[in-house]
């Protein structure tokens, strides 16, 4: 899959997650707290393609995300593939082939969401306000790259990481105080898992059931048959994966908006 589908399929799914949350069981999130959540899960539907690095020095190559904070995030993406890499080595059995670049590996895997979640729940009760403006800083940045991908590339990585912090900081004097911000560490973790199962539809095998050996391999890469499995950038996914994914987040939204907006209108009448 292509940044801007892992990117919308990331805000479609925590749309229409919040609109279940709503409908079913009552939890209400105030419309600040609902965009935040979805940026976060947009961007963070990028994040495992952070481990596709480039060439630092040259500031050059990479995945689309790796080069939305320019040659910060290349760096990082450099980083990211790197410890892949090793975590790959250290874990391989005798039929895991050798490989030379990290990509699709240990972002890829269950784990990887649960830690990053995790991690970011962890940061988010310690440190309250002020991890949240990072978090939704780097987020805000990759959700942009990914939905934006033309702009994102005309304005170049300046502009984006200047929008991406002036976000932040408006979302931070706008949200409430000291709280743990939980629904944030969900929404990373969420995000992650869905871009996994977006290449995985696309014919991309993904080492979802690592760390759980198969036939002396930890690393197995499952996929969709390529029968029914989607093209990478083809057409069926540009057009129809594209529209459906939209239709569903504009229909969350009208369903989460709407109650509200026809109890106002209701009253003024
Ligand atoms: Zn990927």
């Amino acid at each position: 899959m292509m940044g801007p589908s892992h990117a919308l399929s990331g805000a479609a799914v925590w749309l229409s997650g919040s609109w279940a949350l709503q409908h079913f069981y009552d939890y209400e999130q105030s419309p600040l707290a609902l965009a935040v959540g979805t940026a976060v899960c947009s961007g963070a539907a990028l994040l495992p393609d952070l481990d596709l690095s480039g060439k630092v020095t040259r500031n050059r190559g990479g995945a689309t995300v790796a080069r939305t904070f320019g040659v910060f995030s290349l760096f990082v993406a450099e980083v990211v593939e790197k410890i892949s890499l090793g975590v790959y080595y250290a874990t391989k059995l005798s039929r895991d082939p050798r490989r030379n670049n990290g990509h699709r590996t240990l972002t890829h895997t269950i784990p990887f969401t649960v830690l990053v979640g995790w991690g970011t729940t962890t940061l988010c009760a310690s440190y309250g306000k002020w991890a949240v403006i990072g978090i939704l800083f780097f987020m805000i940045g990759l959700a942009l790259r990914g939905l934006f991908d033309k702009w994102a590339e005309r304005a170049g990585w300046l502009i984006v990481t200047l929008v991406s912090a002036g976000a932040a900081s408006f979302t931070a004097a706008n949200l409430p105080g000291d709280r743990g911000y939980p629904m944030i560490g969900l929404a990373v973790g969420v995000g992650s898992f869905v871009h996994i199962i977006g290449d995985m539809i696309t014919r991309a095998g993904v080492p979802i059931l690592w760390p759980i050996p198969i036939k002396r391999r930890m690393w197995t890469p499952i996929s969709l048959p390529d029968r029914i499995a989607l093209r990478a950038g083809g057409k069926t996914e540009i057009v129809f994966v594209r529209t459906a994914l939209t239709v569903v987040s504009v229909l969350a939204t009208l369903g989460l908006v709407a109650p509200s907006v026809l109890q106002k209108f209701n009253l003024d009448i």
